[in-house]
């Protein structure tokens, strides 16, 4: 019998980021007790972007987990990204496996992965990867499948950019997960509300938001005192806040006498607004960005309104709007627009005389 399969109710993954102490384990799991959640997640491991973070309590924590396993009746999932860790995590009895971001990125590392599941019966959950790349994504999966793996499920949490957003710390791309629903429809799909928004706050309205577009679950961090966490510790919400966010789900039972237009009406309006949120992130970005400008025009002499420089943003950005069958027109209008916004931000600049010293 598959773990993954597709049902009516969410399937809930939950458990802290890093296990970092057996205390801290048996607390979550004495909470999940009363709670639906079918999958406890933790990282032994951790793939830390700087060196000197916290790296993951390792094989003790494997053996702390087997004992939540057994007294809990609960199954484990953890994190591997080499071969030795699939050898110690079979050597525990951990039930599900999966592949970070970090690791999805890289072909080579996903095949040494799949080779070292051969013949091992493992579900095994699969991360989009860092970068917004849907083959990449079903390549990890293929792979997988290659070597007998059936039981997968496939979790979307964001993908980098360079341009930080105050809403995210991973932009959700939902076209991302879409595309690789369309392709392969009957994939189980996981939301994890905790890598995207990074912030507990956004934590319960990601979960909604994947619950309306069709997820089949969330994947959820959490952490007895979230503040004190040795990793995602911005993220992290109480089991207690798990339980609340989860009674509060409006699950989408499919309306069978909605029809199917109306459905795909919805749909598409979810899409538009999570377009729409982008634009507004990218438009704030800008305007930090002129502010960073006019601190330097100030600096320079040179005045705000510079006509050259405007000349060719019109000339350019028509043109790409024409290149991709948008109105010239339309676009030269909304940059007539953002661009008054920032010469107005800078002219303000100017006048208050705190902005010259940084
Ligand atoms: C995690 O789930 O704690 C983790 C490291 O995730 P990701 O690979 O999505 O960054
Ligand atoms: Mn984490």
């Amino acid at each position: 019998m598959s773990f993954f399969s597709k049902s009516s109710a969410p399937i809930y993954i939950a458990g802290p980021c890093s296990v970092e102490s057996k205390e801290q384990l048996h607390q979550i799991a004495r909470a999940f007790q009363s709670m639906p959640i079918q999958l406890f997640r933790a990282g032994v491991w951790k793939p830390r972007t700087r060196p000197g973070s916290f790296e993951g309590m390792g094989e003790q924590a494997l053996a702390w987990l087997l004992e939540i396993k057994n007294e809990f009746n609960i199954p484990i999932a953890i994190e591997v990204a080499e071969p030795a860790h699939i050898e110690l995590a079979l050597r525990y009895q951990v039930d599900v496996l999966w592949l970070g971001a970090r690791t999805v990125v890289n072909p080579f590392q996903v095949q040494r992965l799949a080779d070292s599941l051969q013949g091992v019966h493992l579900p095994v959950m699969i991360k989009n990867p860092v970068t917004p790349d849907v083959d990449l994504w079903i390549g990890a999966i293929e792979r997988m499948e290659k070597v007998g793996i059936t039981d997968i499920a496939a979790i979307h949490r964001g993908f980098s950019t360079y341009a930080k957003s105050t809403t995210y710390r991973n932009e959700p791309n939902w076209i991302i997960p879409i595309e690789l629903k369309r392709r392969r429809p009957e994939l189980i799909l996981i939301n994890d509300p905790s890598h995207i928004t990074g912030q507990s706050a956004h934590v319960a309205a990601m979960s909604q938001r994947a619950m309306d577009m069709g997820f089949d679950g969330l994947m959820i961090e959490t952490h007895p005192q979230p503040s004190k966490a040795l990793s995602d510790a911005a993220q992290q919400i109480t089991p207690e806040a798990l339980w609340q966010l989860i009674q509060g789900l409006n699950i989408r039972t499919p309306h069978l006498e909605t029809s199917n237009q109306l459905a795909q009406l919805d749909f598409y309006r979810q899409l538009m607004d999570s377009v729409d949120d982008e634009i507004i992130a990218l438009i704030a970005r800008r305007m930090e960005l002129s502010n960073q400008l006019g601190v330097l025009k100030k600096e320079m002499n040179l005045s705000a309104y510079q006509p050259e420089r405007w000349r060719e943003i019109i000339a350019s950005k028509t043109h790409t709007a024409a290149l991709k069958g948008l109105d010239p027109q339309l676009i030269k209008q909304v940059f007539e627009q953002i661009h008054d916004a920032s010469i107005n931000h800078q002219l303000g600049l100017f006048l208050d005389p705190t902005t010259s010293e940084k």
